[in-house]
Formats: C-alpha cells, sequence, structure tokens
C-alpha cells in the first residue's frame, strides 16, 4: 500500500484488528520513508458465517454470546481483558478464514475451548463441563487430562 503523504510504496503494517462486527479489519501502517502512519480499512469478501445449531437451525454469527462465554468461563479468573479480546479475534479471523456461509455451532464451541485452554484451565474446565454436558464422571477426568497434557 502506497504512503498517502510521500507516495512512497515502502509501508508496513505496524497494528491490525477486526472490528467488533467481525466484518471488517483495520490495518494500521507505517511509511518507512516518511514515518508517517495512517489506517486503512479492509472488508471482507466472505461475511461471518451463519451458524448452525445441531438441531438444524441458523443464526447470526455472534460476537457478543462468544464473549459471554469468554466471560462466564473466566468469571474471576486473573486473566486481562486484552487477551480475551485477542482470543475472541482469532476466533473471528478463523471464523472468516474458513470461507464458508455456514457453520456449525460445535465448531464455535471447539474453538472457544481451544483459547480458552491457552488462558486459564480452570475456565476451560468450567466451560468445557457445561459445553460438553458432561453425562458421566469419566468426561470430566478425559478433560482433566487433556487440561494435564498441555502443562
Ligand atoms: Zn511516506
Amino acid at each position: 500500500m502506497k504512503c498517502p503523504f510521500c507516495g512512497s510504496p515502502d509501508t508496513q503494517v505496524v497494528d491490525s484488528r477486526v472490528s467488533d462486527e467481525g466484518d471488517t479489519v483495520r490495518r494500521r501502517r507505517r511509511c518507512n520513508v516518511c514515518d508517517k502512519r495512517f489506517t486503512t480499512f479492509e472488508t471482507a469478501e466472505v461475511r461471518l458465517p451463519q451458524v448452525v445449531k445441531q438441531n438444524g437451525q441458523r443464526s447470526e454469527f455472534d460476537r457478543e454470546k462468544i464473549r459471554v462465554s469468554f466471560h462466564r468461563a473466566l468469571h474471576k479468573r486473573p486473566v486481562p481483558t486484552q487477551l480475551v479480546d485477542e482470543a475472541i479475534s482469532r476466533i473471528l479471523q478463523k471464523a472468516l478464514a474458513i470461507g464458508e456461509r455456514e457453520i456449525p455451532s460445535r465448531q464455535i464451541g471447539e474453538m472457544v475451548m481451544t483459547e480458552l485452554a491457552k488462558l486459564d484451565k480452570v475456565a476451560y474446565i468450567r466451560f468445557a463441563s457445561v459445553y460438553r454436558s458432561f453425562s458421566d464422571v469419566e468426561d470430566f477426568r478425559d478433560v482433566i487430562r487433556e487440561v494435564s497434557k498441555k502443562d
């Protein structure tokens, strides 16, 4: 991308983030010649996919629902908001990267679990226990085992 100030093609991306709606990427760029900074907005050609629940019902991809899941799982856990935001952004980016019109809700749940496992083990177990609705003690042991392996 050319610098709008001096016209140099030598610019670089210094920061990149997905908008709350998940359909725009905002990039901060710096010109390597005049050192000025500017912002570009990139709109995805593919919108966030529709979410398909297990009962076949479709709904809009809801970033807020994902955020609520994180907050519930991370209740009173020492995890900085910024890390949570980054985790949610990664999920949105992955959902966009799939490039499909639909995504199974199960797949989003798995992505949330993957991110929680990296953030906080207690939160991961909390989420997994609700999400997988453990039917017996053995299921619970499996998750504990998974968490232990990640050390
Ligand atoms: Zn420049």
